[in-house]
């Protein structure tokens, strides 16, 4: 593998606003563990330092390419959510109403379990947990989320409701809105902070951390030597917590390709320009797309918003992060939505950055093939925040070969429908968000 597959993007607003962070020094020397983690983004943080809080006397070290947060896990939108894939309506069409509901429950027990993470270790992270909005934007988007909402009562949520035109402005006031569908379950974060507040976690129970230290190659036989571009390290057992960046490794491959999303934020908000928009309880607000538009309120008061246009790449190139014509339909979005910041506020901060997508749409994690010394986790798509801590407590339980109910959450050890390769890649991945950006156009073509 190249070690130069990794593009210094413009800055996510949350790893510029960062301050002074300290990398952790890269590995020059040959170490011997029990189990190597790659990946500094939250799933290889969070599985380290559950394999630690496991057990103390393993000895673990983690391998970031970069600094830790690098990847979508330092510059995401920061909802920490239940939602899993595209949505409840279309995880139900694709998987089924038992995967769902036991999708679901694996959500709701990873959003509760990152706020008791945060609480018990004082995670410095800005958390809040103000409730969720998905709003409807035209008729057609009332009842798909509608549906979703009945949906999920069936299925016994029933801390999931709809809430009307009056009472979704009372709360965000863009006339845009027609009704939402309310969820109380949703934590928003500073992901820079989380990630490398976790990354201090682990570095106190004791996980030797090395930054700006891509690994090179792996190979398996008779234990793991993974080789960096000025060190290597022989592991018992390796994590694969490398998200979108794993198709890099031949043993990844065809499990998951990077797909890009992009992000914009604003200055702070006047208290007049507030004044207009309301948004006092901050709220997080997803509309009812396929290609989803999130946004929230910082507690500075600028407003970040993401989502429309996805991006795909060529093989194995990461140069998405990019995409001025994303930029800008995410600019006239924002002013569509709060027509009264339109000329009077600047956008400060434009980025974007790579998630990860499988065949099916459906997260994976296990062990690679029949080697139980490897696992992985791939395919969160654009809802891993809270997902992603849950998957490490997952994959430390894979690692230590032990039973558990995670271990029963239908993401574990499925079957992967593999990606071919180029260019029927391309063609299917094109073929998939044209269809999702079709039924988009469909839901939309009431928008005045
Ligand atoms: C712009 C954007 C917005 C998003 N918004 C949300 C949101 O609001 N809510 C939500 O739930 N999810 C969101 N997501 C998705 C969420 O951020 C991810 O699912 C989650 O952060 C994945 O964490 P991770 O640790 O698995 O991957 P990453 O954070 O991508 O970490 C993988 C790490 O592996 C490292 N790596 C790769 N290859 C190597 C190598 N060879 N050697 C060493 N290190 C390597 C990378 O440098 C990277 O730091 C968003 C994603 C993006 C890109």
């Amino acid at each position: 593998m190249s070690t130069q597959p990794f593009p210094d993007s413009p800055l996510s607003l949350w790893l510029e606003t960062f301050g002074d962070y300290q990398p952790q020094p890269e590995l020059k020397e040959h170490i011997t563990v029990d189990v190597a983690v790659i990946g500094g983004g939250f799933t290889g943080v969070a599985t380290a330092h559950e394999l630690k809080k496991a057990d103390p006397a393993l000895n673990v070290a983690l391998v970031e390419a970069k600094t830790v947060g690098y990847g979508a896990s330092g510059r995401n939108g920061s909802f920490a959510m239940t939602v899993v894939g595209l949505g409840f309506g279309v995880t139900a069409m694709l998987r089924g109403k038992d995967y769902l509901q036991r999708a679901h429950r694996y959500m709701m027990q990873a959003v509760d379990g990152l706020e008791e993470l945060i609480r018990t270790e004082s995670l410095n992270c800005d958390m809040i947990r103000p409730g969720f909005l998905r709003a409807a934007t035209t008729p057609a988007y009332i009842k798909r989320i509608q549906h979703d909402v009945k949906l999920m009562n069936d299925l016994g949520f029933d801390d999931i409701y709809w809430i009307s035109q009056d009472e979704v402005r009372q709360k965000v006031n863009s006339d845009k809105y027609l009704g939402a569908m309310y969820e109380p379950r949703l934590l928003l974060i500073n992901p820079a902070k989380l990630v490398r507040a976790e990354r201090d976690l682990a570095l106190r129970r004791g996980v030797q951390v090395y930054e700006n230290t891509p690994v090179v190659t792996i190979t398996s036989t008779p234990k793991f030597t993974i080789t960096t571009p000025r060190g290597s390290i022989t592991a018992e057992k390796v994590v694969f917590a490398t998200n979108g960046y794993s198709h890099l490794f031949p043993q990844m491959k065809r499990k998951q390709i990077p797909a890009f999303t992009y992000m914009i934020a604003t200055e702070q908000l006047s208290d007049e320009q507030l004044a207009d928009i309301g948004w006092q309880n901050y709220e997080g607000v997803e509309d009812g797309r396929n290609l989803i538009h999130y946004y929230r309120l910082t507690p500075d008061n600028r407003i970040v918003l993401g989502g429309g246009p996805v991006g795909l790449t060529w093989g194995n190139s990461l140069y998405g992060d990019s995409d001025e014509a994303a930029w800008k339909h995410l600019e006239e979005h924002l002013m569509w939505l709060f027509p009264s910041l339109k000329k009077h506020v600047k956008i400060t901060h434009r980025w974007g950055g790579p998630f990860s997508v499988t065949v099916n749409l459906s997260p994976a994690l296990g062990y690679i093939g029949a080697d139980k010394r490897a696992v992985y986790s791939v395919g969160c798509i654009g809802h891993g925040v809270s997902m992603s801590h849950r998957n490490g407590q997952a994959l430390t339980d894979l690692i230590l070969e032990r039973e558990s109910e995670l271990l029963e959450c239908p993401f574990v050890n499925p079957t992967v429908i593999p990606w071919p390769p180029e260019p029927l890649r391309m063609m299917t991945a094109g073929a998939l968000r044209g269809y999702l950006q079709l039924e988009d156009w469909w839901y939309e073509r009431e928008i005045s």
